[in-house]
């Protein structure tokens, strides 16, 4: 099963002109009103309008389908500049392009003319249901099953912790066909499934940080879907398909990770100019200079290492390793330089008044999406270790 697109490219004139509209769109329409948002918990309709007319549900859809049809290059550089103004807002759209992404691979030609072009507008969206009130890490622990009723299937359980669970209307939802498989990935399958009779919403979890954005459970009780919401219209696939885009998630999280640490760094850069001690601004004082160097130097290594992965990628190499790399690395990156910088503001970094306080309750969440980081390093050493196979 290819679990690929074709390579992309982008002309360099065309990435400046996206990113430099990009920026503009931040400095104008999102900075000012972050912490709003972000304190009140609510999630930023007018921002969503604005992402769906900049394409960024579209971002990494064909443009057969109606999308930007980005490489990973441009979209890390994408996310890493909305995450260094605001980290929430990039889930809105990450996760929906998941869900397009998985359609855009496995999907039949059938499924993909119907969705792609609603998913590429920001009509419909989305994410992506996998985790489960027992089953995070260890997917193929998942309980909800899907039975098949002549041209339908029958599917009962609870998704957790699924980003846009509320506010988006459709989801790749994973399932189990067969749940006496072995092993146990061969009786798993992924659905294209939009809410109506039988989906509900159960609640809105509440979170330290990552504010603005739901995350939902989901219940499923007798919910009737025809067959060929099936994706690809074949059972068993359903894990590969799941995580076919596992790559492209990882150096996501790592470019968020990289927009966090920059963004910490600045903050403590611009907060040690201005503050004094000891007659002199801290900036002056040898023991901020370190931290700085720490933080700039970890900043510079997760954006190189999340752009070395992506520039992998859209070479079309196989670089699973490399984007665990960076997603591991830049997301430690992301609550370490949070951490010091909160530390850099002194007791004002603990003050809802200033905006490191809302970056150090969002960095944790990057060590924890898209494989948590113990399991990251788990990966990279076993990747390490088939390449130094004994001969
Ligand atoms: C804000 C937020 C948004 C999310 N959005 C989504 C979403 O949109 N869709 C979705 O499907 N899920 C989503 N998730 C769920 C997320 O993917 C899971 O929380 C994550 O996969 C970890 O699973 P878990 O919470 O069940 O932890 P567990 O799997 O129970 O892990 C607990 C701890 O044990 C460690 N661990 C587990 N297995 C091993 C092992 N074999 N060896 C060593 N250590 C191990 C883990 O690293 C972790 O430290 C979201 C979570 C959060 C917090």
């Amino acid at each position: 099963m290819s679990a690929r697109l074709a390579p992309r490219t982008i002309d360099s004139e065309d990435e400046n002109q996206l990113l430099d509209t990009l920026d503009r769109w931040l400095e104008r329409d999102v900075r000012p009103f972050v912490k709003d948002y972000d304190h009140a918990d609510r999630y930023p309709a007018a921002i969503v309008e604005q992402m769906k007319e900049l394409g960024l549900f579209g971002a990494t859809i064909s443009p057969d389908y109606g999308g930007l049809g980005l490489p990973a290059t441009t979209y890390a550089q994408i996310v890493m500049k909305i995450s260094s103004v605001w980290m929430a807002i990039t889930g809105i759209f990450n996760s929906h392009l998941m869900l397009a992404m998985a359609v855009e691979k496995f999907g039949t030609p059938a499924q993909k003319a119907l969705w792609l072009p609603k998913f590429a507008s920001g009509e419909v969206r989305g994410g992506l249901a996998l985790t489960e009130p027992d089953a995070g890490t260890d997917l193929q622990g998942i309980r909800m099953t899907a039975r098949r009723e002549g041209d339908q299937y029958v599917i009962n359980g609870t998704k957790t912790w699924i980003s846009n669970g509320i506010e988006g209307s459709c989801f790749a939802l994973l399932v189990k066909t067969d749940p006496a498989a072995e092993p146990r990935y061969k009786g798993m399958s992924l659905f294209i499934a939009p809410k109506q009779e039988g989906f509900t919403v159960g609640r809105k979890l509440e979170k330290l940080g990552y504010k603005s954005i739901d995350s939902g459970e989901l219940v499923f009780d007798d919910y009737r879907i025809p067959a060929d919401h099936l994706i690809g219209e074949v059972e068993g696939e359903g894990f590969f398909q799941a995580t076919g885009g596992l790559e492209l998630g990882r150096i996501n999280v790592a470019s968020r990770g990289v927009g966090v640490a920059e963004a910490a760094l600045q903050l403590a850069v611009d907060y040690a100019r201005v503050r004094q001690t000891f007659g002199k601004p801290i900036a002056e004082h040898q023991a901020i200079q370190l931290k700085i160097g720490e933080m700039a130097t970890r900043a510079r290594a997760a954006r190189l290492l999340t752009l070395d992965a992506a520039a992998a990628y859209d070479r079309g190499q196989r670089c699973d390793m490399e984007a665990g790399m960076a997603k591991y690395f830049a997301s430690e990156a992301a609550l370490e330089n949070a951490t010091e910088s909160l530390r850099i503001h002194g007791g004002y970094g603990y003050s809802k008044e200033y905006d490191i306080e809302r970056l150090y309750r969002d960095a944790p969440l990057m060590c924890i999406g898209e494989g948590t980081n113990e399991m990251q390093r788990m990966i990279i050493a076993k990747q390490i270790f088939k390449k130094n196979r004994l001969s």
